[in-house]
């Protein structure tokens, strides 16, 4: 598409604008921004089904590995790169509710990237993607905290709640007990980011 160079390099200049520690050191942002286009997300399913245990990051149920969705935990819509560490897998159902929502169960992500984040990061490496657990941390807490910022609306299992503190309820690693959400976003994603 012929327009297509003209809004990367818009988006490139308007990454590097508003975010550029985002991206830390990566020399080339254009290359970190556009060429993980190409990244084969086929490849990452299997990785992901074996990690989950063959389950639904969301709801916890059993999914066929082919009907599984790789999906962005932090939107493709919200931060367009491929990062090894926001990659989850998710069945039919749940994937087509969160859209472009961020989650409101930011803890099981951060506990699944504490236990898994080494392995995940070493096996989508070798496919190309970028595999820095810090990367990922630092767009999900300015994912998080924009979203808090714009009291926008966190998906929690086809309910919609804010960013802010207002949503409760259960993610899978939480048998049903209820938690705030934004006490919990900072403190672990946070200690995880070098200085
Ligand atoms: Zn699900």
């Amino acid at each position: 598409m012929a327009t297509r160079p003209r809004v990367q390099g818009a988006w490139v200049r308007y990454v590097r604008q508003q975010n550029l520690t985002l991206v830390g050191e990566t020399a080339d942002l254009h290359e970190f921004l556009f060429g993980s286009e190409r990244n084969d997300l086929a490849r990452v399913r299997p990785v992901l089904l074996d990690l989950q245990h063959g389950r639904c990051f969301y709801c916890n149920r059993g999914i066929v590995g082919e009907t599984a969705h790789v999906d962005h935990f932090v939107a493709w819509a919200r931060y367009p790169v491929d990062l090894a560490h926001n990659f989850v897998l998710a069945d039919s159902r749940c994937n087509g509710k969160k859209r472009d929502r961020l989650p409101a169960c930011p803890p099981a992500w951060t506990e699944r990237n504490a236990q898994y984040g080494a392995q995940l990061g070493d096996a989508l490496g070798q496919h190309g993607i970028v595999g820095e657990l810090a990367t990922s941390n630092r767009v999900a807490q300015w994912a998080y905290a924009q979203t808090e910022a714009a009291h926008g609306l966190t998906w929690l299992r086809g309910r919609d709640g804010t960013a802010g503190g207002d949503v409760a309820g259960p993610d899978p690693s939480m048998n049903g007990k209820r938690r705030r959400l934004s006490p919990d976003i900072s403190p672990p994603l946070a200690h995880r980011v070098p200085t």
